[in-house]
Formats: C-alpha cells, sequence, structure tokens
C-alpha cells in the first residue's frame, strides 16, 4: 500500500495553478493535522492498510513545507509502524520512500535537518524556472537563487534523493530560454527530474490572461520543440526519461509515483485526496473547508467514488501502461485496432521490441490518440 497526504496550504495562488488548495497567510496546522487523523482513523481501508507498513509515503499540495516539521513528524509517527521520528538509527522507516513536496523559499538548513529526523528522505522541490521574470509571472513566491540554496541545504542536512520540477512551452512573450534552464537544473545534479508542459486551466488567472488578450496560449509546436530539446539534453547526462513527464538517474524512480502508473492500490488522505482498492477509486471533498467541516461533523470526507467497467479498466491499463519505459504487452492492443501497430512504429511514434509496445518520445507527444487507436475507444482521461 502507499499513502499520500494532500496539504492544501499555498501563500498565493499561482497564474496556471487549479489544484485544490487554500491561499492562507497562517497555516492552521493544527486543525490540518486533527482532519487528517481522524480521517485516518475512521477511513474504510481495509485490514492490509492498517497492519502492513505503507512503502511509500507522499506529502504533496498546495505547499506540504509550509506544515511546520514537527506536525510532519507527528503524521509520520502515526501513519507509519515502525517509524520512529526523531531516532538517528536506522529505522524500518529508512526503506520506506517518504517524499515531500517543498517550495525552494521553504528549505533552510534548519527546516531540512527537521524534516530529515522526522523521517523525510527525498524532497520535490518546485523550481520550475530559474529566470525571476519567469517566476514572478507565474506568481511563484521564491526567486532562481533560491533553488541551488535548497538544494545545498537539502544534502547538507543528509537529503541526496532531491526532484526538481520545471515548466516548459511558456508564451513567447517571456523569452525564456528553455536551455539555459534545463543547463541550470542539470548543474545541481538532482536524482530526478519533472517536466511539465504549461496548460490552460479554466478560471485561473492564466485563463483570464489569454481570454482579454493579454498572453497568448502556447503552441503545439513550442511544446514538442521543447519537450523533445530535454529528451536529447537529460539522455547526455545519463538520465532516463522512465515516464512521458519524469526523468531519474539509475536507482531514483520515483516508487510513489510508480505505484500509480502500475495500478497498485493507494490511501489518500485529505482535501481532494484519492484511494484506490484495485477496483474502485474514491475521492475526497475537494475544498479545505468544507472537507474540515465534513470531518469535525462526524460525517464522511468522500464525495464520491466509481467502480472502474471493463472497458474503463482496458483504457486505463494502456493509457498507464504506455505513459511508462516499460509501455505495454502487444496482447493488450486491440483487436479492434485498425491499424497495426507496425503502422505506428514505421511513423516513429512506438517500438515493439520483447513481446512488448513502448513509446517514443515522438509518441509521448501524441499519447491520447495512439492510446485511442490502440484500445479503439473514442475518450481517454488525461
Ligand atoms: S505552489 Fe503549487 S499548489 Fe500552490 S498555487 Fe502554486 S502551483 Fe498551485
Amino acid at each position: 500500500m502507499h499513502l499520500y497526504l494532500h496539504v492544501p496550504f499555498c501563500v498565493r495562488r499561482c497564474s496556471y495553478c487549479d489544484f485544490s488548495i487554500a491561499v492562507r497567510k497562517r497555516i492552521p496546522a493544527e486543525e490540518y493535522v486533527d482532519a487528517i487523523l481522524r480521517e485516518w482513523g475512521s477511513a474504510d481501508l481495509g485490514p492490509a492498510a492498517r497492519r502492513e507498513p505503507f512503502r511509500t509515503i507522499y506529502f504533496g499540495g498546495g505547499t506540504p513545507s509550509l506544515l511546520p516539521p514537527e506536525v510532519i513528524a507527528d503524521l509520520l509517527s502515526v501513519l507509519t509502524p515502525g517509524c520512529q521520528p526523531g531516532v538517528n538509527e536506522p529505522t524500518p522507516a529508512a526503506d520506506v520512500e517518504v517524499t515531500l513536496e517543498a517550495n525552494p523559499e521553504d528549505v533552510t538548513p534548519d527546516a531540512a535537518r527537521a524534516w530529515q529526523r522526522a523521517g523525510i528522505n527525498r524532497v520535490s522541490l518546485g523550481a520550475q524556472s530559474f529566470d525571476d521574470t519567469v517566476l514572478k509571472w507565474m506568481h511563484r513566491s521564491h526567486h532562481a537563487a533560491r533553488i541551488g540554496a535548497a538544494v545545498h541545504a537539502l544534502r547538507g542536512a543528509g537529503i541526496e534523493n532531491i526532484s526538481l520540477d520545471l515548466i516548459f512551452a511558456l508564451p513567447d512573450e517571456l523569452h525564456r530560454d528553455w536551455e539555459r534552464d534545463l543547463d541550470l537544473a542539470l548543474a545541481l545534479r538532482p536524482t530526478h527530474l519533472s517536466l511539465y508542459g504549461l496548460t490552460v486551466e479554466p478560471r485561473t488567472p492564466l485563463d483570464r490572461w489569454i481570454s482579454r488578450g493579454a498572453t497568448r496560449a502556447p503552441d503545439d509546436e513550442r511544446y514538442a520543440e521543447e519537450y523533445l530539446t530535454a529528451h536529447r539534453r537529460l539522455a547526455t547526462e545519463s538520465y532516463e526519461f522512465y515516464e512521458v513527464s519524469n526523468a531519474a538517474r539509475d536507482g531514483f524512480r520515483s516508487q510513489h509515483n510508480s505505484a500509480y502508473w502500475s495500478g497498485r492500490p493507494y490511501v489518500g488522505l485529505g482535501p481532494a485526496a484519492h484511494s484506490f482498492d484495485g477496483t474502485t477509486r474514491r475521492w475526497n471533498i475537494r475544498a479545505w473547508e468544507a472537507y474540515r467541516r465534513a470531518i469535525a461533523e462526524g460525517r464522511s470526507p468522500v464525495e464520491s467514488e466509481e467502480v472502474l467497467t471493463d472497458e474503463q479498466g482496458e483504457i486505463e491499463r494502456m493509457y498507464l501502461g504506455l505513459r511508462t519505459a516499460e509501455g505495454v504487452p502487444l496482447a493488450a492492443v486491440s483487436p479492434r485496432c485498425p491499424s497495426p501497430p507496425r503502422h505506428f512504429a514505421a511513423q516513429g511514434w512506438i517500438e515493439v521490441r520483447d513481446g512488448r509496445l513502448k513509446c517514443t518520445p515522438e509518441g509521448w507527444l501524441r499519447l491520447d490518440s495512439l492510446v485511442n487507436e490502440l484500445t479503439m475507444h473514442s475518450e481517454t482521461q488525461s
């Protein structure tokens, strides 16, 4: 089993973000922990989730690094059987991947040491760009110089497994130098990189800027060019793209996200968190206040659930499998697929090797349409 905790608080909303967040100057840490622990205590998790230690724990958000380190330690001590926060000897938690998403601004040497003592052994830094003009446009709360300082603070505290998030395909008028950003990220020698193309989500500041003509939506050509540039550049530094948006040095794939992509069960706690037991997916109320109220009143925070039909299961397995470097077995291709896999291979979109079908970088650029064709369904999730 794998555990995800959604920490919904942010100091401001980034211009492109439509996540479930609550903008707060003061983080209601006590209320948050109280709600999470109550949800944990009452959730219908099945016996395995309570008996077995989680294989991975992921604090995502929002901005989990806004939580005081002692709150993170308290949560880990309750949620990880065998974890002994504050004990510096090897503990059962040492082989559990425990990730904290952090804003570079929050990573001080003291915070990094406290996280390490609490059991955090992997940090995912929301770097996004090394250009201050771009960071300001994104409404990020950090300056570029903070990214390197954060990496050094983490290493100084003994946290070596560090991932950097970068966003590409930004609007032309920002004159963002993508190759420079890649070089600066690689100079920090992160173990892992997550690269996301900018997408325009409804009702975000970016969506409003585009509607009133203040900026233009990023175009597909720039997206493809920068995506392929990243593949070429990272390959020269021995990073492997093991998933459509994620690249890692040998031995540093995200175990937590890999669990999602291989369809393993997971438990999600907190507003908007999803859980999956192998057949049923449940998700919590999205807004923090409504979630907190439900828990305080003794009601279930689950907003809804779905049981995957055979057809949905087939599409999902194809979609998740093709996202990864492992791909899918050839036998997973629908007999109704109008073109044989070699047709897509001839276009340079897939490779067929050892009885498996895998996307090339060019194939990953058209993942949704490939899944549609290979499963012969008209809609996929994204
Ligand atoms: S820090 Fe992350 S979650 Fe918070 S507003 Fe920015 S993108 Fe959204």
